[in-house]
């Protein structure tokens, strides 16, 4: 079988023969690569062991109530009619916003599409959001503000070899899209400058000319250095920034009130760093510049991305050859799980749910009144909040496990237990789905078909290979049963994933994210087609903005960013800098890849990645453990020491739960703008674990 890796939003191509059982009688697969035009042929070390997770004797395969403390098996009709009675009981007592949906940036595009139509046409509640809130909103709201849409790359792939000077500010490619790195190398060998923006170094950071080892949450400011250098040498493309964009005045007025010297202490990088990088990047022909969470996941994450953004419009590398910005996208469909409505101010198409003509138009498409259509609900921590607060008091959460993902994470856990009803649609036993009243057992990667979008806005078709086992359900079809159990059934009658996929078609028509011109057909012929596709007769557009940006006027906007501090400072009593990020053999919260025995094996706990120095102040040892701890929870994780750091920072990844789960840790305040919490910057203190 054919099929592609659901373990990021590279979306490799691969080959799984059935090749014997595993000790438990679960099937076994030879795992071939095979090239599409994203991977060239390439495979990492998660895609090649995917498949275990989908076999894995783990696996959820009846749906379970909980009672007297524990699950038991219920049938599909018992499961649907006691969470539909509730529903319906919950919204008379207390409105339709009283019942959430929380998604995720993994599942297809038919389901993260009908999951917002569901949410608003079943339960007609406002309140959905879902965990690429985490992911991609700061990129997201920066490239719709900016250039007048949000695709992650505005360039293929391909294009990357033609750049002559590469910024990747907060990526780590080698471990988090690894079979991307050959494009960076082959430009490396072309005599590309690279440049790293990033505190650690790391797999990525070996390819770099130059690495800007900067302070954590300082993004922003280290880019306004980097402006206020190019003004200072004249590598301003004046001729690009009249003609193609507005802002210009105010953002130089802004940038010669700088000064490099301020922003280098601030940030923690060297004057003649911050100067040489500007310089390589102004004076290189051809230019990109890649984002991804370590500048994205701040409390001024949409001002970090639009200053960096701002870098590519004021040399004017963007529309050309070799030139762009790109948002690396994390999740396996985190650029179509943001498209299609299952955003909290977001119908299909990237439409606003709150201009009047979107909504009709939706509303049409839909067969319902516009007026019927609820309005614009919160965020996703945001929601978190208001579970806790008791004011959303039933919670169906799809492909994603928030208990582990959000920022501050022992409220969202007590928030869990506060629910009057908790519905997960999970494989596993997740971290979340253990509090919930009832699992419904979905189908993996290799069982559900559906569209996926990669990170260059390229749309591809995954097919079902094999049967669900047990009784688990599509994800979409568990949709369609609980739209029929609350009697709104006539809008949701479909059979197959490519009939929700038409409708979609429609519904994203003459929107920013049109997919009109795609149909599956297209997809198995062509092996992909890009977005925007307003036709079935017209190819995609690869390389966008070539001759105008997206905005009414044609024009992309330079804004003027101030200098910002992260949320929360270190201090006399949380003296050290908390970064998270994540390993090679792992994927979101780990549901997934903790149950592939390989991936399992290779980082099978957590650990806190700190300097020799930072060790020997707080007396830790190597392959010790430690409790990190921040003004909102403690976890333990096992000391690796290393010179690779920076020695007022630490470093946990985000793949594990319970009392190794980072994000007890991590600070809730969130972005202005786009909501995306804090995740990469907070205060924390360490010290050795002494057991009882
Ligand atoms: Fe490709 Fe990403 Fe899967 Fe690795 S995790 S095989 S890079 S899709």
């Amino acid at each position: 079988m054919e099929t592609q890796c659901p373990f990021c939003s590279v979306q490799c191509k691969m080959r799984l023969t059935e090749s014997g059982s595993g000790a438990g009688g679960e099937a076994q697969y030879a795992v071939e690569a095979k090239p599409n035009r994203a991977s060239e042929g390439r495979l990492c070390v998660k895609g090649m062991n995917a498949y275990q997770h989908a076999v894995s004797e783990d696996r959820i395969l009846y749906p379970l109530v909980k009672r007297e403390g524990g699950f038991e098996r219920i049938s599909w009709e018992g499961a649907i009619a006691l969470i539909v009675n509730r529903f319906k009981q919950i919204e008379q007592e207390s409105g339709a916003d009283a019942i959430g949906v929380y998604g995720g940036g993994s599942l297809t595009n038919e389901t993260a599409y009908l999951l917002g139509k569901f949410t608003r046409v079943a339960l007609r509640s406002k309140h959905i959001d879902y965990n690429g809130r985490f992911c991609m909103s700061a990129a997201a709201s920066a490239g719709s503000k900016a250039l007048g849409l949000d695709r992650g790359l505005t360039n293929p792939l391909s294009d990357i070899p033609l750049a002559k000077c590469i910024v990747l500010a907060g990526t780590n490619i080698a471990e988090c899209q690894p079979t991307l790195m050959p494009y960076f190398t082959r430009a490396k060998e072309n005599g590309t400058f690279i440049i790293v923006i990033d505190p650690r170094e790391t797999g990525t950071s070996k390819l770099a000319d130059l690495h800007l080892k900067v302070r954590p949450g300082m993004d922003a400011s280290l880019a306004n250095g980097m402006l206020r250098s190019l003004l200072d040498e004249g590598l301003v493309d004046e001729a690009f920034v009249r003609a193609r964009t507005r802002g210009y005045d105010e953002l130089k007025a802004h940038l010669l009130e700088q000064s490099v010297e301020e922003i280098a202490v601030m940030t923690g990088v060297p004057v003649d760093s911050i100067r040489r990088a500007a310089s390589a990047f102004g004076k290189a022909d051809t230019g990109m510049v890649f984002t991804a969470r370590g500048v994205e996941q701040q409390t001024d994450g949409y001002m970090a991305v639009r200053n960096l953004i701002n870098l590519v419009l004021l040399t004017g590398k963007i529309g050309k050859p070799g030139c762009g910005y790109g948002a690396i996208t994390g999740q396996g469909n985190g650029q179509g799980g943001r498209e299609h409505g299952q955003k909290a101010d977001q119908l299909p198409g990237y439409r606003s749910i709150e201009n009047p003509e979107h909504r009709a138009y939706v509303a049409d498409v839909w067969g319902v009144d516009p007026n019927d259509l609820p309005g614009k609900g919160v965020s996703a921590y945001e929601m978190m909040e208001k579970v806790y607060e008791g004011d959303i008091r039933a919670l169906l959460v799809m492909g994603s496990n928030p208990v582990v993902s959000n920022p501050n994470a022992s409220l969202v856990q007590a928030a869990m237990e506060r629910l009057d009803l908790l519905v997960v649609a999970d494989m596993f036993m997740s971290e979340t789905a253990r509090s919930a009243d009832l699992i419904l057992p979905v189908t993996a990667y290799l069982e559900n078909e559906g569209t996926l979008t990669n990170l260059e806005g390229r749309v591809l078709l995954r097919e079902a290979h094999r049967p669900a086992p047990g009784e688990a359900k599509n994800d979409w079809r568990i949709l369609c049963e609980l739209a029929h159990g609350l009697g709104r059934g006539t809008y949701f009658r479909y059979e197959h994933a490519e009939q929700i996929f038409e409708e979609l078609r429609v519904a994203s028509r003459g929107g920013i994210a049109d997919y009109y011109g795609i149909t599956y057909d297209r997809l198995r012929r062509e092996e992909g087609v890009y977005w925007p596709c307003p036709d079935p007769t017209e190819e995609g557009i690869g390389r966008m903005f070539e001759a105008s940006f997206a905005h009414a006027d044609g024009r992309a906007e330079l804004i003027a960013v101030d200098n910002h501090w992260p949320a929360e400072l270190a201090d006399e009593e949380y003296p050290i800098y908390l970064t998270t990020g994540r390993v090679l053999s792992h994927y979101l919260t780990g549901v997934q890849t903790r149950r592939s025995h390989t991936l399992a094996s290779r980082d099978f706990e957590s650990f806190v990645e700190l300097h020799p120095k930072t060790a020997k102040q707080h007396g830790l040892t190597d392959g010790k453990l430690a409790v990190v701890a921040s003004r909102r929870g403690e976890i333990v994780v096992r000391c690796r020491i290393t010179r690779t750091i920076r020695d007022d920072t630490i470093f946990v990844p985000m793949h594990w739960g319970d009392s190794q789960n980072v994000n007890v840790l991590t600070n809730q305040a969130l972005d202005p703008t786009c909501r995306m919490p804090g995740f990469k910057v907070c205060a924390v203190r360490i010290r050795p674990f002494i057991s009882n």
